[in-house]
């Protein structure tokens, strides 16, 4: 286990903002994350699992001991087609070996950044394809028992970009592992309205195809953190009553949304768009200038003008709107905003 004091974080979070962890503790299997976690404990330091740092804002240092999930392995049950998949492996680099086994459904998800481990956290989802679909348990440290549990589906209670291993807790819980059932006949999920677009209506798409659309629609149209730093969307896509979009048909000829249960989910950027949002400034902070949901780090911000930034976003669009637009990304340091 290697353990670095003082850490410095900027290279640990995607919007490269300065920040340091009291100590750092990059974790290679379970016997190490029950060392680091003792050690934490002895110290009565908190802990903060940490994958590739792509959904997470620091505002000011932590405290505690950030633990690095930097386990390894990929194992293909063919027969079942399944896949188990250690937390420290890297989300995208998974979604292309289960492609070249001939196992399918993940394409959709092709080139979101991040730790597997974080994959079910928030149950990450793109192009109309949501983790929780082909999810079949994980292995988790405990660290208020100090033991490894399966969790099943259900135990996860996974809903749109959330789940149960959200839940702030002084002793979290950290994934070790996870296991996955593909498919080994591909169905496409094409309704997704660019994908839709880049093949022209078409349903006769390999998933080579589609993981390779998946990867050219996102890289032409989402910042690359290695260029500027960003943590994706930062906001939720907030679903509002029948009744509610109805009044917003009434002030907006044809606001975007899409039916949900229980309502019409309606994307933030579209909101933050008709506020003014695209590219304002905020000190180094700033909004993208083609996504108005994309907080990016313009030039050297701190965690704490991005957090002001995205407050601000939030007030006038309660302000305006009467919505209240929720987080994706974990703020650490201050309140959830
Ligand atoms: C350019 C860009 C585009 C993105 N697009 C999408 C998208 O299309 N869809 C989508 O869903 N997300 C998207 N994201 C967000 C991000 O990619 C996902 O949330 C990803 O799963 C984060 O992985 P990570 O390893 O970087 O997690 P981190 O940022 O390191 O951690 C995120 C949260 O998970 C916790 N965590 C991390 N690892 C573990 C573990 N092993 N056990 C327990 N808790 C853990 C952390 O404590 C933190 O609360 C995007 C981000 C960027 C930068």
């Amino acid at each position: 286990m290697k353990l670095v004091f003082d850490a410095d974080l900027r290279r640990y979070n995607s919007f490269a903002v300065a920040a340091r962890a009291a100590c750092l503790a990059e974790i290679g299997d379970v016997r190490e994350l029950e060392r680091a976690v003792s050690l934490a404990e002895s110290r009565n330091m908190p802990l903060l699992p940490l994958g590739e740092g792509s959904n997470v804002l620091f505002v000011g240092d932590f405290p505690g001991m950030a633990l690095l999930m930097r386990n390894r392995g990929i194992e293909f049950d063919q027969d079942r087609c399944e896949v188990r998949v250690a937390a420290g492996e890297n989300w995208h680099e998974l979604v292309r070996a289960c492609l070249a086994k001939g196992l399918h459904g993940i394409e959709n998800l092709a080139l979101i950044p991040g730790s597997a481990g974080a994959a079910p956290v928030q149950n990450i989802g793109a192009y109309g394809v949501e983790l929780e679909r082909f999810f079949l348990e994980l292995e988790c440290f405990d660290c208020a028992s100090g033991t490894l549990r399966t969790w099943s589906r259900a135990q996860c209670g996974f809903a749109y970009r959330a789940s149960a291993l959200q839940q702030v807790r002084q002793q979290p819980r950290i994934v070790c592992s996870m296991r996955l059932r593909l498919e080994r006949e591909a169905a496409p999920v094409l309704h997704y309205p660019a994908l839709a677009e880049e093949f022209d209506g078409s349903t006769e798409v390999t998933p080579q195809q589609l993981f390779d659309a998946v990867c050219r629609i996102r890289r032409s149209k989402l910042p690359d953190p290695a260029l500027l730093g960003n943590a994706g969307s930062f906001f939720k896509n907030p679903v509002l009553s029948l009744a509610a979009f109805d009044e917003l048909r009434q002030r907006f000829a044809s606001p975007p949304g899409f039916p949900v249960e229980g309502g019409v989910k309606l994307p933030a950027g579209w909101l933050l768009d008709q506020c003014g949002f695209r590219g304002h400034v905020h000190g180094g902070a700033a909004v993208h200038d083609r996504h108005a949901v994309v907080l990016v780090n313009k030039n050297r911000a701190s965690g704490r003008e991005l957090l002001d930034l995205a407050r601000k976003m939030q007030a006038r669009t309660l302000a305006e709107f009467g919505i209240a637009l929720e987080p994706e990304v974990r703020i650490i340091g201050a309140e959830q905003p």
